[in-house]
């Protein structure tokens, strides 16, 4: 479904948000203090405007109180971010979602009700710390704090055994949801699919469960 999304600071990440939101079909407002990071954007935003963000009335006039959606991604100007975010879930928009600098920067925003705080570059880094530390793991999405979803790349080891032979959830309380291999996708798959390495197995379990497969399974 085609959404309204105003994404305001047009930085390095605001412009990556702007272009993909673009790019999937939405339907993007992009604003910024500064006329080359708005001309930057022009070709992939429906509306590209200059503007400051933390002048309400400025927000108003180009009508952001209409978007269900706002992307707030102002590093460089903590106080601009946090007067932005201010107006915003006052003006009623529904999922406010904002860049945090740091981790101050972070409790502010929680306090006067970002709907999701974004730390571009700390998520990142733990992610690729991640992957790198495991080198099976491709990628993840927590959950909450006890469940994740992972995505592990199957070796050699794994190679020419079925699922019943390998029985993951028995032995590690593991489910595999998927296995992709190259643009196939076997989203349920049956007991006696044959794994081979190079496989992508898409895998849910209790974080203490997963940690002990993607050490001992692979
Ligand atoms: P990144 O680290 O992702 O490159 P920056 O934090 O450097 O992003 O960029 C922030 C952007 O926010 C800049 O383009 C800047 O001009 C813009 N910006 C800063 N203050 C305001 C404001 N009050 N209103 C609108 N845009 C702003």
């Amino acid at each position: 479904m085609k959404k309204q999304v105003v994404v305001i600071g047009l930085g390095r990440f605001g412009r990556s948000v702007c272009k993909h939101l673009y790019e999937l079909g939405h339907e993007v407002l992009a604003i910024d203090i500064k006329e080359e990071r708005v001309n930057a954007v022009s070709n992939y935003a429906y509306y590209s405007v200059l503007a400051n963000a933390s002048d309400e009335n400025a927000l108003k006039n180009y009508g952001v109180k209409n978007f269900d959606h706002a992307i707030v991604a102002i590093g460089d100007n903590i106080e601009a971010s946090i007067l932005c975010t201010l107006i915003l879930k006052d003006m009623g928009i529904k999922e406010v979602w904002v860049k945090a600098r740091d981790p101050h920067h972070q409790k502010i925003l929680e306090k006067i009700g970002a709907d999701r705080i974004i730390q571009p570059e700390k998520e990142m880094g733990i992610r690729i710390a991640n992957q790198l530390d495991s080198g099976k793991l491709l990628d993840y999405i927590e959950l909450s704090n006890e469940y994740s979803i992972l995505e592990l790349k199957a070796t050699e080891k794994n190679s020419g055994k079925s699922l019943v032979q390998w029985d993951v959830r028995a032995k590690f309380g593991c489910t595999i949801l998927a296995i992709k291999r190259g643009n196939d996708v076997n989203i349920s798959p049956m007991p006696h699919d044959v794994i081979i390495q190079g496989d992508i197995l898409v895998v849910i379990g209790n974080i203490h469960d997963l940690k002990r497969f993607e050490k001992k399974g692979f």
